[in-house]
């Protein structure tokens, strides 16, 4: 093939590029072609390439190479591939193991590859966003007579004489000198040097250096946590995975923190901890950096990165930075961490398993602890999966020996188990006249609670004030639901406040819908017979009027997606909570994960009903995990807590067995129900959903989808293992102005269900764009 030359330059060989922006729909990259002497051309290695008819340069990754003998690949005319522009050598190749996993990534969640690496690359990284630097003053001579000696100079000159080399601001903080003229001075009499350095440390600043004391204590692992420790430790140099079941306050964090400690001191290895992005406060971040970011120091070597959507573009980028160059061998992080590019990963730890967040709700829609699976058994690393309420899917894994089961079935020593009470709401309605949303019993505790100066969780995963407005004659049946949407307008109250009208109280406020955010005025009147409509069903901001009227002087905070819109306002609120500025803390799904509180006496659970009737096979496991969670922040601190289960249905299993703290028992009927209807994690599920604003062309899309998928099925003779149920509607079969139609596909394993999937895409279009959201293993399917 001698001769072919490219930009007049012979061609050396072909690599495929995937780009960083995610325009490459092809799937497995693009091709260009590498002119000779161009050196470092090697998978996971950054370039640029010309993109588009402009020839625009674009960065981007190879990810395969192919020699000139082979040519550029099928369909592709050796002299109309573009050449790579050049190679990037600042540092940013990728491990090939990073490239391998993108690409498993890409083909088992019908991904295009390029729009895997828009994931895999925080933004910051992509942009190549300023990373944030940092002046340093270090201490260069004793200072002569060039310097007038006033009190300032002095204070940083003392300073500097023990710590020879410090951040100038820290340093201007420690000598309580106001501005950096004193230092400038020195400066110019060359006592001391400044030197720009490039900050990696952005965003580890942990600011709860109040807490840190209590986070950094390293206590004796109790016997079931030394037992757990052993057995995974034991097998930290190959690819296993344990599922860690540890009841709620059993200490499942320090059994991680040991591990990695492990890893850290026998090992070249580093360790990736991924946390549901709620969980990622100062307190857990607090603790890893406390525990483990030993820079040099005696103890475990290596730094913590940490990487989450609290960070700035500037401070992710410098934290992956850090990753990369080998300086953090501890990364903890929210669900992209499990791409953090790691050369060497000997330990991946997904804690809280069962949090349906893992799962990525847009392109690519992957799931961290899968990703996190694949990853380990790529590395060779050990899987940890933690939870005190594991997935079904890790439960069924467990059971058939495929995972390891490690349990810690004990609070550590001196926690105790909280006593759950359940109030039947049905009944609480026949006591006490009116609306309560709390009941005689939960009133009591919370006061009991406030007299004793301890703190109380109040739940309920709903905001907004009444969940829908209707016409109160029932033979009318006027509902107020969203225009764009198959949903009830929910009323939200505005200021807090209420106005007085003909003698009765009227909240002031306006509707909005749950799921595409349109807002209108409240219909005072019904518009079809005139009555006045009313509010019902319940909401935190009811729950928050109603704890005002019954305990009035206690402080009471919400915490919703309402109430927190500023970045750190979450962590302000808990920040004040642990302070003990706060005494009942109300809140959604927000307040019941992973918060760890020694002052919380009480947790009430205002309605446990709230997730039990929505339509998803998953909703009594949601229910479950839900209230467990929640309970489970009770009782943290010397005294035993107190937890009360509000519900108009408590003999469901889901909320029986949540309050009897029956783990076992909820998943094994949870598991025989699903294993009878066909479901996961029994067998494997796919979903297409095919949205349009035209019906007839979403049912048109749906139905040609169905076809597609049928044939696949035929072609693979797979008619016993795997099943096609639709086109049919969705649940919500209208959401913000399109009509949705689903397609489902249920194989008995992963493997079939991939080989149906490919044929289908070898077969015709199936990919994933405006009107078709591909979804593999789905967790969520309204
Ligand atoms: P989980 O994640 O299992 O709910 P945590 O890891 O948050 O539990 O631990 C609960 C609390 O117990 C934490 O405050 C932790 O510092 C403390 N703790 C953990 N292990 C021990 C131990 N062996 N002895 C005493 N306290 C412990
Ligand atoms: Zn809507
Ligand atoms: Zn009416």
């Amino acid at each position: 093939m001698a001769g072919l030359f490219v930009d007049d330059r012979p061609v050396a060989g072909y690599a495929r590029v995937a780009v960083e922006q995610g325009v490459d729909v092809a799937g497995e990259g693009l091709t260009y072609a590498v002119p000779a002497g161009m050196d470092g051309v090697a998978v996971g290695a950054r370039v640029s390439v010309p993109l588009g008819r402009g020839n625009k340069p674009a960065s981007g990754y190879v990810v395969g190479l192919r020699s000139v003998g082979d040519g550029p690949g099928e369909g592709l005319k050796p002299t109309r591939v573009k050449a790579v522009l050049s190679v990037d050598r600042d540092g940013l190749a990728l491990p090939t193991e990073l490239i391998e996993l993108a690409r498993w990534v890409a083909g088992y969640y019908a991904c295009p590859l390029g729009m895997v690496f828009a994931s895999v690359l925080p933004g910051g990284v992509k942009r190549g966003a300023g990373l944030a630097k940092q002046k340093w003053v270090t201490l260069e001579t004793e200072a002569g007579d060039g310097v007038r000696m006033t009190k300032q100079v002095k204070a940083v000159l003392e300073v500097l004489a023990t710590e020879r080399e410090m951040e100038l601001k820290a340093l201007l903080a420690a000598a309580g000198v106001r501005s950096a003229g004193p230092v400038e001075r020195l400066a110019q009499a060359g006592v001391v040097s400044i030197e720009t350095r490039v900050d990696l440390r952005a965003g580890l600043d942990v600011a709860a250096e109040r807490v840190a004391a209590r986070l950094s204590e390293r206590p004796t692992p109790s016997a079931d946590q030394a037992a757990a420790i052993d057995r995974i430790g034991g097998a930290l140099d190959a690819f296993g995975v344990h599922l860690l079941r540890g009841v709620t306050g059993s200490g499942k964090t320090e059994v991680y923190l040991r591990l990695i400690e492990r890893l850290l001191n026998e090992t070249d290895r580093g360790a990736i901890v991924l946390v549901p992005e709620i969980a990622l406060t100062p307190q857990t971040v607090g603790r890893f950096v406390a525990r483990l970011d030993h820079a040099g120091e005696g103890g475990a070597p290596g730094g913590v990165a940490v990487l989450h959507s609290g960070l700035t573009p500037a401070q992710r980028h410098a934290q992956w930075q850090r990753v990369r160059r080998g300086e953090a061998r501890v990364v903890v992080g929210a669900r992209s961490a499990v791409f953090a590019p790691m050369q060497r990963v000997g330990l991946i730890v997904v804690d809280e398993e069962h949090e349906s967040s893992y799962k990525q709700d847009q392109l690519p829609r992957y799931h961290a602890r899968d990703v996190a699976i694949k990853r380990g058994q790529m590395a060779g690393a050990a899987v940890v999966l933690g939870s005190a309420t594991p997935s079904l899917e890790s439960w069924h894994h467990a059971k058939s020996g495929r995972y390891e089961l490690v349990e810690l079935p004990h609070r550590v020593p001196g926690l105790n188990v909280p006593r759950v009470e359940v109030v039947d709401l049905v009944e609480e309605r026949r006591a006490q006249r009116g609306i309560h949303l709390i009941s005689q019993r939960l009133e009591h505790e919370l006061r009991t609670t406030l007299d004793r100066g301890r703190q109380s969780l109040v739940l309920l995963n709903r905001r907004g004030f009444a969940s829908w407005v209707a016409c109160p004659d029932h033979r009318c049946g006027w509902q107020m639901a969203c225009d764009r949407c198959d949903a009830m307008m929910v009323f939200h109250l505005r200021g807090g406040g209420t106005t007085n009208e003909d003698g009765r109280e009227v909240p002031r406020g306006y509707v909005r819908c749950h799921h595409c955010e349109a807002q209108r005025m409240l219909e005072q009147h019904c518009p079809v017979c005139g009555k006045r409509t009313t509010l019902f069903g319940l909401g935190t901001q009811r729950v928050e009027t109603e704890l005002a009227k019954k305990l009035p002087g206690a402080r009471v905070e919400r915490m919703d997606r309402d109430t927190m819109t500023r970045p750190g306002d979450y962590e302000r609120v808990l920040g004040r909570f642990e302070a003990g500025e706060i005494d009942v803390l109300l809140g959604t799904q927000m307040i019941a994960k992973g918060l760890d509180f020694p002052g919380v006496r009480l947790v009430g659970v205002i309605s446990a009903d709230t997730a039990i009737h929505l339509p998803d096979f998953r909703a009594a496991e949601r229910t479950f995990q839900l209230v467990s969670q929640v309970a489970g922040r009770a009782g943290r601190g010397s005294e035993p807590g107190v937890v009360i289960v509000q519900s108009f249905d408590p003999t469901v299993d889901a909320i029986a067995r949540a309050v009897a703290g029956d783990y076992v028992g909820f998943a094994e009927a949870e598991l025989a129900t699903r294993d009878e209807a066909g479901l996961p994690p029994v067998r494997r599920m796919a979903r297409v959903v095919l949205r349009d604003k035209d019906q007839a062309a979403c049912h048109r899309r749906a139905a040609a989808t169905a076809d597609l998928l049928g044939d696949a099925i035929a072609a693979e003779s797979a008619g016993q293992r795997v099943t096609l149920r639709g086109p049919m509607a969705c649940a919500m079969a209208k959401l913000a102005d399109h009509h949705r139609e689903q397609v489902m596909l249920l194989a008995d394993d992963a493997g079939t269900l991939q080989r149906v999937l490919t044929a289908a895409r070898n077969r015709g279009r199936l990919v994933s764009d405006t009107h078709t959201a591909i979804d593999i293993d789905p967790v969520a399917l309204l």
